[in-house]
């Protein structure tokens, strides 16, 4: 189960936006505020016209840094997308919002999409009764997930628990924040995911 391990900081200054890859980090002391240009030599270099082969290249890019996702794996995300009936951008967004390691985020469970893929990996998430350790696993409307028993005294969710309450849950999924415990009620809507991709481009990317 391969996995991006560089800086993520130069990820979010290579796409010019806000991955949010480090939690509080991104709100506190983001690099990008401070160095908006992209990473390496060329990086001040006057902005040139970009194809539309780069815009869709770069939309394909973002997506796939902001879920965490590797090249391989996105492409079958795509795939299953194509399989579904319904319009293939929003099938892919959904698809990539339904992996568990995405979930556990949007419940408030992690600060962040690497460190929620860090938590299931580790082992500290039940899937409907089961341990699921399995980031890319997808999750259906109707999975209970919850912080497994073993966990919940370890020191990470003993400080993560209080702040639960403050934290905004998406509305197609609901959290019992006492016993950490999410629902996924149904697949998100586009309108309801707060993502600054256009994921038409993402489309025409593979369909070249
Ligand atoms: Fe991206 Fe967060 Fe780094 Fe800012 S601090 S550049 S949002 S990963």
């Amino acid at each position: 189960m391969a996995r991006y391990t560089g800086p993520v900081c130069k990820l979010c200054r290579r796409e010019g936006m806000k991955l949010f890859l480090k939690g509080e980090k991104c709100f506190t002391k983001c690099t990008l505020e401070r160095r908006p240009q992209p990473p390496g030599p060329h990086g001040q270099r006057r902005a040139r016209k970009v194809s539309d082969f780069g815009l869709q290249l770069r939309e394909k890019q973002k997506a796939r840094r902001l879920y965490g996702v590797l090249e391989k794996q996105f492409r079958r995300h795509f795939e299953a997308a194509e399989r579904r009936p319904g319009v293939t951008g929003e099938n892919l967004l959904q698809v990539l919002e339904m992996r568990l390691d995405n979930v556990v985020y949007r419940l408030g469970l992690a600060d962040s999409r690497p460190q929620a893929r860090q938590l299931v990996r580790h082992g500290h998430i039940d899937v409907n009764g089961h341990k699921v350790d399995v980031p890319s696993y997808m999750c259906k409307p109707g999975d209970e997930l919850v912080v497994r028993e073993g966990s919940k005294a370890n020191e990470f969710f003993q400080v993560m628990q209080p702040q639960l309450a403050r934290k905004q849950i998406a509305g197609w999924m609901e959290l019992n924040t006492g016993t950490m415990t999410g629902r996924v009620m149904r697949v998100p809507l586009r309108d309801e995911l707060d993502l600054n991709l256009n994921e038409s481009l993402i489309v025409e990317y593979y369909s070249r």
